[in-house]
């Protein structure tokens, strides 16, 4: 009899989960994953996914608007929530089953149950079932946050906003970070009236800050409204449905929808993770080492619980990473450094490396480049909004230390470059390539 059931079990069938499994099977491994809700996770089922294909939805908006300078004419255009919704909902199925199949074809063993851990290397199911693993990898993400206040019963999160039967007139957001802006630019796309409440009066806190300014002005001009310091003190709702937003120090707002988007939190309340000797961080978060080990040998964690870099792109390096160290002789740690993000928002914002800030406060002698323009589409659209691209290197030696753009199609652009960033190529390398015209991307190498 062999000492255990599996060399791996898993816990969570996300981003993380999935590579891993299908890695360390790959390299020989018996693995099995435990998945209480669906396979492919939040990136897949309630978020990066879905969410894109809403703002590709709801830019048609601004597409149909400008198309009549193209020559363009759309009599009756309309716009119907409940196709797009039910279209995003059927490519998430499709999605979810392309999952499905990757496990299946790598003879990864699938179980749609919640697990819990209930020592170094045995696990309960939701059936009762013992497993016994010789290393469990815990990779189940995180869960959106919902401040305590009165009546936050009425709220909802991201979780649900794919699912809305229909369109909010008035849609309240709690929150100024990723979630918040991304969904304000959908909604605010598609007709609805947007405010956006937060506790500071900051937006996407750790983005460059000229960036933040100028999405915060052209979301401004599009009409999303913004409430800045207010905390909510209670929601009630009225019996037509509507709902009464009282916040800190203002009159109340009157709502259709309440949509909670203040940070998530690592989903390991009643994991178990005590029983293995894992004491968890302030947060909830699994702490790990570089190889993604907790605390106890045979049980490692990768993704969103972990709490380093909430990104799907690093989860599925984690996995990967955690997959070749265990299982395929071949030490591996992630960089989690110079790592490009974007936010969807409307236009979009996309940054890789240090922000201007925090810059000056490392290196002390920078010198920062930017280009600060009004794209030919917008132009012959008659947009006002300008994009900003900002340079920051560091001095004498040019180095690029930092990218962050805002315009359309910003984070498109971004990626390619973010391959010199990451090389560590400098300004007059960067000057040294010639221009791509006419294109957006050419600012990148005409910056002053
Ligand atoms: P963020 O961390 O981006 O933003 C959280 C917002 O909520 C901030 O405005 C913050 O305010 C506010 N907030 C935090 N705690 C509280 C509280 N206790 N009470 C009231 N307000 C609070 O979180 P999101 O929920 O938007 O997204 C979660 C994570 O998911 C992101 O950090 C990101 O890693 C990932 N994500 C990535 C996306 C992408 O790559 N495009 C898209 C969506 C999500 P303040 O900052 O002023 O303190």
């Amino acid at each position: 009899m062999p000492e255990y059931e599996y060399d791996l079990f898993v816990i969570g069938a996300g981003s993380g989960g999935v590579r891993a499994s299908r890695v360390a099977a790959a390299h020989g491994a018996k693995v099995a994953v435990a998945e209480e809700y669906r396979v492919g996770g939040t990136c897949v089922i309630r978020g990066c996914v879905p969410k894109k294909l809403l703002v590709y939805g709801s830019h048609f908006a601004e597409d149909l608007e400008d198309a009549e300078n193209y020559g363009w004419s759309f009599e009756g255009a309309s716009f119907d929530w409940g196709r797009l919704r039910d279209h995003v909902l059927r490519d998430v199925d499709r999605l979810n089953g392309l999952y499905e199949k990757t496990l299946e074809s790598h003879k990864v063993e699938r179980i749609m149950e919640r697990a819990t851990v209930t020592g170094p290397h045995s696990v309960k199911l939701a059936s009762g079932r013992e497993v016994a693993a010789k290393y469990i990898l815990v990779a189940v993400g995180g869960w959106p946050f919902v401040p305590e206040f009165e009546g936050s019963e009425h709220c909802i999160t991201s979780n649900e906003v794919f699912h809305l039967d229909k369109l909010p007139k008035r849609l309240v957001i709690a929150g100024a970070g990723y979630i918040a802006l991304e969904f304000a630019g959908i909604f605010n796309a598609l007709g609805c009236h947007v405010t956006v409440v937060n506790r500071s009066n900051v937006i996407l806190r750790g983005y460059d800050e000229a960036l933040r300014d100028r999405l915060l002005q052209i979301t401004m001009s599009r009409g999303i409204e913004y409430k800045f310091h207010c905390p909510f003190q209670k929601i009630e709702r009225r019996e037509d449905g509507a709902l009464d937003v009282h916040l800190e120090g203002q009159d109340p707002i009157v709502a259709d929808q309440v949509l909670v988007a203040t940070g998530r939190k690592p989903n390991t309340a009643g994991l178990g993770l005590e029983t293995a000797g894992i004491a968890l961080g302030e947060k909830g978060e699994i702490p790990v080492d570089e190889y993604s080990k907790t605390s106890c040998d045979s049980i490692y964690a990768v993704g969103d619980v972990t709490d380093r870099v909430q990104l799907t792109p690093v989860a599925i390096r984690e996995g990967q990473a955690f997959a070749d160290t265990v299982f395929g002789d071949k030490p591996t740690k992630v960089d989690h450094s110079c790592v490009p993000s974007a936010v969807f928002s409307q236009p979009p914002l996309a940054g890789v490396g240090l922000t201007e800030g925090e810059a000056r406060n490392s290196y002390g002698n920078i010198r920062v480049y930017s280009s600060d323009f009004r794209p030919m589409k917008n132009v012959f659209a008659n947009r006002a909004e300008r994009g900003l691209y900002k340079l920051i290197c560091e001095e004498p030696s040019g180095r690029v230390l930092g990218l962050h753009m805002i315009g359309p199609e910003a984070p498109e652009i971004l990626q390619a470059a973010a391959i010199a960033v990451r090389a560590g190529l400098t300004k007059a390398d960067f000057d040294a390539t010639v221009a791509l015209h006419p294109s957006m991307a050419e600012e990148l190498v005409l910056m002053k």
